[in-house]
């Protein structure tokens, strides 16, 4: 178990549950939008529409996918909550920084191997 100040626990576990009915509310806002589910414009033979519907179709799918990235990682990060286990780098198993997970809820390392695994790429 990590030490952790049990307010600043409360505190991101709240942010958490907030983000992460924030996500699925625009992830269900994100499929409503998407023209390419819609089969009265889907339909629509007008000249251009079938581009426009294919291009907002692809943006509806990278936002969709970023949703459903953070809802994973805000998942992950709620579960270690629970466990016992939040705050420790997935690498180095260190205490990840305080004011990093203040910033970043969901992250998985501490400073330094983040700033590793940036660096390799
Ligand atoms: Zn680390």
């Amino acid at each position: 178990m990590l030490n952790f100040p049990k307010n600043t626990l409360e505190f991101i576990k709240k942010h958490l549950l907030r983000q992460q009915r924030e996500v699925e509310k625009n992830l269900k806002e994100v499929s409503e939008d998407d023209p390419a589910m819609s089969p009265a414009l889907a339909e629509s033979s007008e000249p251009g529409t079938d581009s426009y519907i294919a291009d907002s179709h692809a943006k509806t799918v990278v936002l969709e996918h970023q949703l459903k990235n953070a809802k994973t990682s805000i998942t992950a990060a709620l579960s270690k909550i629970r466990k016992g286990n939040y705050g420790k780098c997935e690498k180095c198993s260190q205490a990840i920084e305080i004011g990093r997970l203040l910033a970043m809820p969901t992250a998985q390392y501490c400073v330094s191997c983040s700033q590793k695994k940036t660096s390799k790429r």
